[in-house]
């Protein structure tokens, strides 16, 4: 199974990832997780990425795009994947239908969790990670809607999008999920 998270941040689209890659034993690609293991362990990537990451801003498609491909590389990807946050704007999704064409791939579903904004805001103020201050939470809702909504329509076009409550209680959004998935 190949998956694409979609939707705002504190969708729980981690959350709901971690799940379902433990259920089918698939790696969860998380690019936020990558570039903030860069950061903490201050390699070149994390030193030039950490700044648009502090801000809510999109790190530049160049420092993403050849760290995804040598992610989809490596062998335990190449049974399946859940890729979090990654494609994040139309150049990123493009890529995406590239690579996967080049290395005989394809991604089966991409899943959108949809969740209110106020929900958002209040979620992520509890979680309480060093980019979630309020103003820096509205900056990524923005940049959200801006770069990332349309490729909800995106993988509408390409008949893949799964479209899943987010606002739910966490349990019920993986049985959901489970269901959809299973269909
Ligand atoms: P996330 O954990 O997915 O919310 O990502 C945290 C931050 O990492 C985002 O606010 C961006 O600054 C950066 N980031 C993660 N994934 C991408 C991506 N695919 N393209 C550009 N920036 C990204």
């Amino acid at each position: 199974m190949r998956l694409i998270f979609l939707g705002p941040p504190g969708a729980g689209k981690g959350t709901q990832a971690q799940r379902v890659s433990a259920r089918l034993g698939i790696p969860h690609i998380s690019t936020g997780d990558i570039l903030r293991e860069a950061v903490a362990n201050q390699t070149p990537l994390g030193q030039k990425a950490k700044a648009y990451m502090d801000r809510g801003d999109l790190v530049p498609d160049e420092l993403i795009l050849g760290l995804v491909r040598e992610r989809l590389e490596q062998e335990d990807a190449q049974q399946g994947w859940i890729l979090d946050g990654f494609p994040r704007n139309l150049s990123q999704a493009k890529f995406l239908d590239e690579l996967l064409a080049e290395i005989d791939q394809a991604c089966d579903r991409a899943v959108n969790f949809t969740v209110p904004d106020e929900d958002i805001v209040q979620r992520l103020l509890a979680r309480g990670r060093k980019d979630d201050k309020e103003e820096t939470i509205r900056h990524r809702l923005t940049v959200y809607r801006q770069a990332t909504a349309p490729l909800i329509e995106f993988y509408e076009q390409q008949s893949r999008l799964v479209s899943i409550d987010g606002s739910q209680e966490m349990n019920a959004v993986t049985e959901h999920l489970s269901q959809n998935l299973a269909a």
